[in-house]
């Protein structure tokens, strides 16, 4: 079995910056002051770590911090819960999943730096929530890196199976997607339809670096299908 884990943001779809115009609203309406997002990178982070960043950068600490992320974090699932997007499908996404879905012997799964609730509100904005039954989340663990395993032990419970590492493939579009499979034992696959240049991808070691999910005759081939 292999199983494929998503990443969401630059992957699967373009939510058109809805994802840090809503934290940057959420943690300025709890802070009571605003907390500008502008120096803080996005990509292939995790909404927890993300909001942590931009608090600290507007100078919470200790306990204060920790009360104005728990706080600013549920405001930002209660924002995100009431929007409707526009979140678009990148090109190509709809035909990989039901290909994938319909393919004898593969999973598929998300690996995705946003909260578990906010993941499935994008998705659902999309009209893609209905391929994913599990995944690691940003809600499971701020580090990206800690992902991987999070995803091997859901996948355990959910498809009721031993996945190996070397079984699954996590598909992306920034450095730390290939990065933390690659540091699990996974295979990765890395596409152009985010933020991060195409030879950053290159130097970051992903198997196989498609310029979008258009380009799907190699991903078909990779995972031997
Ligand atoms: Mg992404």
């Amino acid at each position: 079995m292999t199983l494929v884990l998503f990443d969401i943001d630059g992957t699967l779809v373009d939510a058109h910056g809805l994802g840090r115009r809503t934290i940057e609203s959420a943690l300025g309406e709890v802070a009571g002051r605003p907390v500008p997002s502008a120096r803080v990178p996005f990509a292939g982070r995790t909404d927890p770590a993300i909001a942590a960043e931009m608090l600290r950068q507007a100078g919470f600490s200790g306990e204060r911090h920790a009360e104005m992320l728990s706080r600013g974090l549920a405001h930002y699932t209660a924002l995100m819960m009431a929007h409707d997007g526009p979140v678009d499908l990148l090109p190509g996404v709809e035909s990989v999943l039901n290909r994938l879905e319909a393919s004898d012997g593969v999973a598929l799964g998300l690996l995705t730096g946003n909260l578990e609730v906010t993941a499935y509100a994008k998705l659902r904005m999309a009209g893609i929530a209905r391929f994913f039954g599990f995944g690691a989340f940003g809600s499971d663990n701020p580090d990206r890196y800690g992902l991987p395993e999070v995803a091997l032990g859901r996948a355990r419970s959910v498809l009721g199976a031993h996945v190996d590492p070397a079984s699954c493939v996590v598909v992306g579009d920034t450095i730390h997607d290939v990065g933390c499979g690659r540091g699990a034992g996974m295979r990765t696959v890395a596409v152009c339809t985010g933020p991060v240049p195409r030879e950053d991808l290159v130097a970051a070691g992903a198997d196989l670096l498609l310029e979008d999910l258009a380009d799907a005759q190699p991903l078909y081939r990779f995972l031997n299908l």
